[in-house]
């Protein structure tokens, strides 16, 4: 592929983007329209579980799209029923709805607590959230996250979000009011840098809901689908919600999210909930084998064991360089820079880091949620081999941005 085949500017520009086509992925690798390789730490945003076009997902799409695409939303489907078994019987949850991406999603769980309150709660409706969470860019979803600046963007924003701190019980404990439905939180927050619900925490979350007959539901848009090494989130904290979102991971690359609930807050009535692709057969069928797959015995604690050792190589290279604090759970793992250079590194290790020993026709792909921070959200069934070239590539990385 030439880029100059193409005018860029015929899509609309909603990113800063690098000139840069991506042509193929196999696995942690992506090749662009050049063939330079590059080694992928972000994965879509936490989105290719499995890393790029895995044989599993190939083959679910092989096999079902000559089958059945899309009888209908009205209409039931073997991948759909497969897969809403599948995800009660390994979770705490008896009803699941599907629909095709994370923010989508926490708006179904927006109105299925609103719905619950309405029937309920005499009429409550408000859901306190948390600073820095990040819930999807729907109007409802961006009124419902805590980045700095949204509440603003796109005024007036939908009301019934009162907006608490994370690991302070207190700052929840003081919003909750007779009009209070649920809180909804991210037991890791991924865009907002990395920042982990502790233990202590969550349970707390789950006695106060508890105490005020309120919704306790997680977005576990990232941190669900064994990004933590449990299955879902909530497993590592030891709690069950009343409902919880998935995204991302599900669908391994392809839009496929699902909001999951309690019987008891199943309430939606006909007419309540729907859209024209939701439980679609050809995106059902991938949900299915990307379950599977993390289902076979060893995956998750596969996953355990790669946290670990990236975890402890990050530490050992923060020691090395004298960066900061390294955190998060499972693979979703977070670095401190201690200066505002996170964009320099991202961007040197993607077009500057083959001018280095090992290095060349290759390529780092970094993420940097804010100035000062790395993350790392790879896939989940990488081994330690791509784990030491990250860290090879990101140690050059600081010291070329350092000098
Ligand atoms: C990415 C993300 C979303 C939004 O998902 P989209 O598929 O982009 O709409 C919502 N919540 C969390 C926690 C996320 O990480």
């Amino acid at each position: 592929m030439n880029l100059k085949d193409y005018s860029l500017q015929a899509l609309m520009e909603i990113t800063a983007r690098p000139e840069l086509v991506f042509v193929k992925g196999a696995g942690s690798w992506l090749t662009d329209h050049q063939g330079k390789r590059y080694l992928d730490f972000v994965q879509g945003w936490a989105v290719n579980a499995l890393g790029h076009s895995p044989p599993c997902i190939v083959e679910a799409l092989a096999a079902q799209a000559p089958l059945l695409i899309t009888p209908s939303p009205a209409f039931y489907n073997e991948p759909a029923l497969k897969l809403a078994d599948l995800l009660t019987r390994h979770s705490c949850f008896d009803q699941v709805f599907f629909c095709n991406t994370g923010a989508e999603a926490n708006e179904g769980v927006i109105k299925l607590a609103r719905k619950w309150g309405k029937k309920h709660r005499r009429g409550a409706f408000e859901i306190i959230t948390f600073d820095h969470s990040f819930h999807g860019r729907t109007l409802a979803t961006m009124s419902a996250s805590g980045k700095p600046g949204w509440d603003t963007m796109f005024a007036p924003q939908v009301p019934g979000f009162p907006k608490a701190e994370m690991n302070d019980l207190a700052s929840v404990s003081a919003l909750i009011t007779d009009k209070t439905v649920g809180i909804m939180l991210e037991p890791v927050q991924g865009e907002g840098g990395v920042n982990c619900a502790t233990h202590e925490f969550m349970r707390g979350l789950r006695e106060l809901a508890d105490q005020h007959q309120l919704l306790l539901i997680c977005d576990e848009v990232q941190t669900g689908m064994g990004r933590l090494g449990t299955l879902f989130g909530y497993q590592h904290y030891g709690i069950e919600p009343d409902i919880m979102s998935l995204g991302k991971g599900i669908g391994g690359g392809v839009p496929l999210a699902a909001l999951l609930a309690k019987r008891h807050v199943c309430v939606f009535e006909h007419g309540d909930q729907g859209g024209t692709y939701n439980g679609n057969p050809l995106m059902a069928a991938v949900g299915v084998a990307v379950l599977e797959e993390m289902l076979k015995p060893g995956f998750l604690p596969h996953v355990c064991e790669m946290g670990n050792y990236l975890s402890g190589q990050l530490t050992a290279l923060a020691m090395e360089l004298k960066l900061g604090e390294e955190r998060g759970v499972g693979l979703l793992r977070a670095l401190e820079l201690n200066a505002d250079i996170g964009a320099r590194i991202v961007s040197y290790s993607r077009d500057e880091l083959s001018s280095q020993a090992g290095w060349a026709g290759i390529g780092l792909l970094l993420n940097s949620p804010r100035p000062a921070v790395l993350r790392f959200m790879p896939a989940l069934n990488l081994g330690t081999a791509e784990i030491d070239r990250m860290i090879d590539g990101l140690r050059l990385s600081v010291q070329a941005v350092r000098t």
